[in-house]
């Protein structure tokens, strides 16, 4: 907890009062922001398609609009060698790796 005592902080001078905004800004910086993690995903929202589902959704997605199938058949880019499977597979024709942009249409 941080208390400050205002008839103490009055009597103290500007270089003692820095010390004390330090310490406040130390106690923020370690404790009130400790323990505290980002929950970007909402409650029940999970991948709906493994890994393996997604890269046959792409090879589906490109049977059902004739399109050719550009992505690498492991899901493994063929420039930057980095796993380029993505949830898009599902829905969208992919023509370049979303990791270093290389497109796969050459
Ligand atoms: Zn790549």
């Amino acid at each position: 907890m941080i208390k400050i005592n205002l008839t103490s902080l009055e009597a103290k001078n500007k270089y003692e009062l820095t010390l004390d905004l330090e310490h406040i800004a130390e106690l923020i910086m370690s404790g009130y922001t400790s323990g505290i993690s980002p929950n970007w995903k909402l409650e029940g929202e999970e991948d709906e398609f493994s890994r393996d589902e997604l890269i046959q959704a792409q090879k589906d997605y490109c049977d059902e609009h004739e399109v050719p199938m550009f992505v690498p058949s492991n899901g493994k880019c063929f420039y930057c060698l980095q796993d380029c499977v993505t949830p898009k597979w599902a829905v969208e024709h992919i023509t370049g790796c979303p990791k270093c942009h290389h497109t796969f249409c050459d």
